[in-house]
């Protein structure tokens, strides 16, 4: 093998419990989709020799180094807690140190089986993989904290669900894979030695200047409440946010039914198995703060005085929703042009966002546009927008390049689901450009790409998605 993976494994080090050793199962005749080459710089791992990367990033061959593991845990799934998830159709190559010194983990999904796949197959579709990559990447130039995508790779072999589909592997690349649902496991076993060294790794590993569980607690809600607010300001809904798809690492994990709306409407929900909204557009917000008082609660036994300890987390989850909130105004206040908000302007957006609902405006487009007076024409009747605009140019006068700040924090360019949905179906039959040409034009969300503009439109009626799928 040419290809050299510079491994420095760490988890693979710790206890038994932790994971099961598991190789990928050989696939058919691999072949190289996409190859990230300015990721695989960063990461070290050089080579251009797209045989050898469809061997090793389907699972084919074992890169020197490697150490591969399904990792185990559990996790809350729509508010109901499954005592033992675990990675089923994932498996963890190992890590390396990238240019900057961040430990960074190499995984593969859809390798086959692992002692963790319950009912599943081990396995992932073309369509699931070509979204995640896509949609990962696209975050990542919007400058959303995400796990990003290394290969894509088509298996050559027939995966079952409703009906035949192609296989692929996706080589993902994250911060690590250490979810909340890490630290339920082995809290809910009553596993103390465990949880005490996960604990100890994930500070290491992540916060090495927490002291304590609930310093631990504050930089992980201070990550992820600044994550759900780049979310929202962007009009993305995750659509599975159980506890076991949920960072320490404050990164966007799991793509699996996520979608960025287009007309604006707080209520959206893609997720065809949420059938309660329960991880819609705006329940986002509180969610997280859900899932942080699920990490308290498995955080509570690592420290002496528990009752002490439950009054302490508690006044710390009580205290989110106010971090997101300001957050959420840091996020919004920039993409209408304001550098410094003041408490008022929660007003001036939310109005914003009231009269985009009623006037079924594109969300992207209506943001974008803002610097223009095209901005009205996002709106059925342009007048709302008229009489807000008077008030947001009259607060716009003490800032000094409102534009540029817009330029910088409103993309032209999201990936609108019904255009994932087409480069999907042409996948499927065999052709690759429209995943191409997306992945290139949202490398690049805030540039102008006049050429491209048939890619910042809302869909049509008939072009509509409304329901995503967990793949
Ligand atoms: P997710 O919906 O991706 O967050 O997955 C939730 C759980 O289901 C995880 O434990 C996955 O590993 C497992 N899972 C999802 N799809 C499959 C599959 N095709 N085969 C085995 N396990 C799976
Ligand atoms: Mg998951
Ligand atoms: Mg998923």
């Amino acid at each position: 093998m040419t290809v050299k993976i510079p491994f420095d494994n760490s988890y693979a080090r710790l206890p038994d419990g932790f994971f099961s050793r598991v190789a990928p199962t050989p696939v058919r005749d691999p072949s190289l989709i996409v190859y990230n080459t300015a990721l695989a710089d960063e990461l070290g791992i050089s080579s251009d020799n797209r045989n050898e990367l469809a061997v090793l990033f389907s699972g084919n061959g074992k890169p020197d180094g490697a150490e591969p593991i399904a990792q185990l845990y559990a996790g809350h799934q729509f508010g109901h807690y499954n005592p033992q998830l675990g990675d089923g159709r994932a498996i963890l190559l190992g890590e390396v140190i990238d240019q900057t010194g961040t430990r960074r983990d190499i995984q593969l999904k859809g390798s086959g089986p692992t002692p963790f796949s319950r009912m599943g197959d081990g396995r992932a579709w073309l369509g699931p993989v070509l979204r995640e990559y896509l949609v990962s990447e696209a975050m990542h130039a919007l400058g959303v904290p995400t796990t990003r995508a290394l290969a894509a790779v088509r298996t050559g072999d027939v995966v079952l669900r409703e009906t035949p589909l192609p296989g692929a592997v996706l080589t993902r690349v994250a911060a690590s894979h250490i979810r909340v649902g890490t630290f339920q496991i082995f809290a809910a076993r009553q596993q103390w030695d465990a949880l005490e060294t996960l604990f100890d790794y994930t500070v290491a590993r992540h916060y090495p200047e927490a002291r304590d569980p609930h310093d631990l607690l504050d930089h992980v809600m201070d990550r992820q409440a600044d994550l759900v607010a780049r979310w929202m300001s962007f009009g993305f809904i995750h659509g599975v946010m159980n506890t076991d798809n949920c960072t320490l690492s404050g990164e966007t994990i799991d793509y699996g039914p996520c979608a960025f709306m287009d007309r604006y409407d707080p209520d959206t929900v893609f997720s065809s198995i949420d059938r309660h909204g329960r991880y819609a557009y705006s329940a986002q917000a509180d969610i997280i703060v859900w899932n942080m008082a699920q990490l308290a609660t498995a955080l509570v036994p690592l420290l002496p005085d528990q009752d002490a300890a439950v009054e302490r987390f508690t006044k710390q989850v009580h205290a989110m929703p106010d971090r997101i909130r300001a957050k959420w105004l840091d996020h919004f206040a920039a993409k209408i042009g304001i550098s410094a908000p003041r408490p008022e302007d929660a007003d001036l957006i939310g109005d914003l966002l009231n009269i985009m609902q009623h006037g079924q405006a594109d969300f992207t487009n209506t943001f974008r546009a803002l610097p223009q007076a095209a901005a009205r024409d996002q709106f059925i009747d342009p007048t709302l927008f008229d009489a807000w605009a008077a008030r947001w140019n009259t607060r716009l006068e003490s800032e000094n390049d409102p534009t540029a700040l817009m330029r910088r924090t409103n993309p032209a360019y999201i990936p609108r689901n019904h255009r994932i949905e087409q480069m999907i179906a042409a996948a499927v039959d065999g052709d690759d450009a429209p995943f191409h040409r997306l992945l290139e034009v949202l490398s690049r969300p805030y540039h102008d790409q006049p050429e491209h503009a048939d890619l910042q439109r809302p869909p049509a009626q008939d072009e509509i998605v409304p329901a995503t799928f967990c793949g």
